[in-house]
């Protein structure tokens, strides 16, 4: 099938920003809303797009090399990028790959657990766990004392032999709740393992399992950690309980919390409104924040600007798509900022 597009000529990126630069198309315009997102691209490539943070009007587009810290091209970056080329993803990547992409991204920030846990699983499925293999050969053997397991100290240590498959790993799975045997033979890797044990925990075959191996799998990588900086060694029966209490006590607190928020709502809400501190006499006060749902990308920002004797001057709320919620929080600043400059303009 031939899909025609409108013509794109004289058609930049502003033409399908909207209000105060985000991702929305101008619905007021008869000519731009020709060239809507939604013309030109499928729903995932939307959802992609419309998730990039950009810029205010007046900045200048400029080249962003994204594999150093400032930007800029260094031989050095390049150098490295060229050696570690398999371990990078590709800049640009199909709609096939934005959705598997996406369906882990998904899979992970929805379990329940600390932060730090869903973040370790974020890198374990992205490779960028630093193991002794993985550091040996990003650096080519430099700063490291060698690529063997500091355990068992007979195998190249990748994440997966650290969580799977070190003898002492496997004992851990063994005790576990799971009696699971990880097989060396026909692994997939960590990624696709997850992925499929998301599958099976979306249909409900096994009721807060995942929660609880992303527990079990961050507490042997702490174990292993233990181990190269403290010279600790625990048993992997006391590996496995600490896991499975830490579990516990986490989904207990988050039980607790949800139960008692409707209750105490009104009296935390007074509690902030009283700690709420007046900005200097002719000074006004702009409080901002936003939410963020990780699983659809939808998030909303509000600013609030008060005056010395707490008198409401103004305020703004926006909603708009984000990859995280650090750009939802950093947006909120944003509006603030605006909502200063406006009204001093004013
Ligand atoms: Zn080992």
């Amino acid at each position: 099938m031939e899909i025609c597009l409108p013509p794109l000529v004289n058609v930049q990126i502003s033409n399908c920003i909207g209000w105060q630069t985000f991702w929305t198309p101008t619905k007021d315009n008869e000519v731009i809303s020709h060239y809507k997102l939604s013309n030109l691209f499928n729903s995932s490539e939307i959802n992609a797009i419309s998730s990039i943070p950009i810029g205010g009007p007046n900045v200048k587009d400029e080249l962003i090399w994204p594999y150093s810290k400032n930007g800029e091209y260094s031989v050095k970056s390049g150098y490295h990028l060229s050696f570690s080329s398999k371990q990078v993803p590709p800049l640009t990547s199909s709609s096939n790959d934005v959705n598997s992409d996406q369906d882990l991204w998904d899979s992970i920030w929805s379990i329940n657990t600390p932060p730090k846990i869903r973040a370790f699983i974020w890198k374990a499925c992205h490779n960028i766990v630093p193991t002794r293999g993985t550091l040996f050969s990003r650096f080519h053997g430099k700063f490291t004392s060698g690529s063997s397991c500091p355990r068992c100290g007979e195998c190249y240590e990748s994440l997966e032999h650290v969580i799977f498959f070190c003898p002492f790993a496997q004992a851990v799975w063994k005790i576990s709740d799971f009696g699971y045997s990880p097989n060396h033979r026909g692994f997939p890797g960590f990624a696709k393992w997850w992925k499929k044990l998301s599958m099976l925990n979306n249909k409900g075959l096994f009721s807060n399992g995942l929660d609880l191996i992303a527990f079990l799998c961050w507490s042997i990588w702490k174990a292993r950690n233990a181990l190269v900086f403290s010279a600790s060694s625990e048993s992997p029966f006391v590996i496995w309980n600490r896991a499975n209490s830490e579990y516990q006590e986490f989904s207990a607190s988050v039980s607790a919390s949800v139960s008692s928020n409707a209750s105490s709502f009104s009296s935390s809400t007074t509690a902030l409104a009283r700690s709420w501190i007046p900005p200097r006499p002719d000074f006004l006060k702009v409080n901002c924040d936003a939410a963020f749902d990780p699983i659809s990308k939808q998030a909303s920002a509000a600013c609030v600007a008060r005056d010395n004797s707490g008198r409401l001057i103004g305020g703004n709320s926006l909603l708009f798509s984000a990859p995280s919620a650090l750009v939802a929080e950093a947006t909120a600043i944003r509006l603030g900022t605006f909502f200063c400059f406006e009204y001093w303009m004013e």
